[in-house]
């Protein structure tokens, strides 16, 4: 569809800038008819004020309009009402002859037509012609006008192979640039609808008070994980965190200092853990990190780590520090016996439970 659309799109405004170039182009010829036009009057009227006699005012227009080429390769000619060549900058053997009777490739008494659009008051005539340093005649348009005071014929004009290839390029240059732009333009969009995509879905499973992922991610990912599990040799691990006596905590420091306690704890573990872990909140003061490590001694490592680092904290309340204490339970994934990821989750909590009958502080395996 939207293949479709750019075609749809490209063709209409190729179509559309084709034709107002075109126009633009004739225009433009026209108004260097009446330039030129203007041209030859001052100098006319340096003759009628007796400033230059009239074959150099003749002369003196000749030559500036013989120079005054313009673009590629635009230029103006010049006939007079016989038919001879006064001004012609790119065939000067032809200046001097009578082309009264001369035809163009088509059979077209060119000169003759001149005559007549001129003496109607300007206008366009079609003929062919041969380029600049060419012998081959081209179709060509020129508009061409009268100067009735020294009765010249003045014209100026356009190969048309020339201009299609010109505005060719001109609609392929400015298509070739919208395009581009309506790709950036698509492009950012979808960059910048991906980005805040994504940060819905990342509000919708961060927890408020850590950032740490929520329970909801958990069961969202459990199955990418099991996947994992299947392809690497090392083994999908579920260490369960609970934080010890943390109701006194509330009870003696406000809850606001065990929110405090809650943040730092997270802290903690997204300070320790790999970048491919995931940490969470998985209730109030309970806390799970997921990963895949080489084997228990690694796992009980890491647990160990955030459990001491955790100890080694003194938070303050109002009055005095304290201390805030962890247990943990560590659980592997085994493929043969937990036929899911709630198993292997059930298995860790278990061990944590165990690790507060035993006295808390502590990680269990
Ligand atoms: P145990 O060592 O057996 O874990 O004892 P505990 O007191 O920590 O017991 P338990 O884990 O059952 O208690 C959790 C307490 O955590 C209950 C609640 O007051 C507190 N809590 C839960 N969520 C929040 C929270 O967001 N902020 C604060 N400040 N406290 C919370
Ligand atoms: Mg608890
Ligand atoms: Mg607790």
């Amino acid at each position: 569809m939207i293949i479709i659309g750019i075609v749809a799109f490209v063709l209409f405004f190729y179509h559309s800038f084709s034709t107002s170039l075109e126009e633009e182009k004739k225009a433009q010829s026209k108004n260097f008819i009446e330039s030129a036009l203007g041209i030859i009057q001052h100098f006319h009227q340096l003759e009628l004020s007796h400033k230059l006699t009239t074959t150099d005012a003749q002369k003196m227009a000749m030559r500036t309009l013989e120079s005054a080429t313009y673009g590629d390769d635009g230029y103006f000619w010049i006939n007079d009402s016989q038919g001879k060549i006064l001004v012609q900058p790119y065939m000067p053997n032809l200046v001097g002859l009578n082309m009264t009777n001369w035809a163009d490739s088509t059979g077209k008494y060119i000169f003759k037509e001149f005559a007549r659009e001129a003496k109607n008051g300007g206008g366009w005539v079609s003929y062919t012609w041969p380029k600049h340093n060419s012998a081959t005649e081209y179709p060509k348009m020129s508009y061409v006008a009268h100067y009735p005071a020294w009765d010249w014929f003045i014209g100026t004009g356009l190969y048309l192979d020339d201009m299609k290839t010109n505005i060719f390029w001109a609609v392929f240059r400015t298509t070739g640039v919208l395009l581009f732009g309506f790709l950036i333009f698509i492009f950012t969009t979808f960059i910048i609808v991906n980005y805040f995509v994504h940060q819905l879905s990342e509000l919708s499973v961060r927890d408020a008070l850590t950032n740490l992922y929520t329970k909801r991610f958990l069961k969202e990912i459990s199955p990418a994980l099991l996947n994992h599990n299947k392809l690497t040799d090392h083994h999908l691990t579920v260490i369960f965190i609970d934080l010890d006596h943390f109701k006194s905590i509330n009870d003696i420091h406000g809850h606001d200092n065990g929110d405090k306690v809650i943040k730092q704890v997270a802290n903690v573990m997204v300070h320790n853990a790999k970048k491919s872990d995931y940490c969470m909140r998985y209730g109030g003061e309970e806390f799970v990190l997921i990963g895949f490590f080489k084997n228990e001694i690694d796992a009980i490592d890491m647990a160990e780590m955030i459990r001491h680092q955790v100890s080694e904290i003194s938070f303050k309340n109002d009055e005095y520090e304290f201390n805030v204490t962890l247990s943990a339970g560590i659980a592997l994934h085994n493929n043969q016996s937990d036929d899911s990821f709630e198993k292997t989750l059930k298995r860790a909590d278990v061990k944590l439970y165990e690790a507060k009958i035993a006295g808390r502080d502590r990680v269990v395996l």
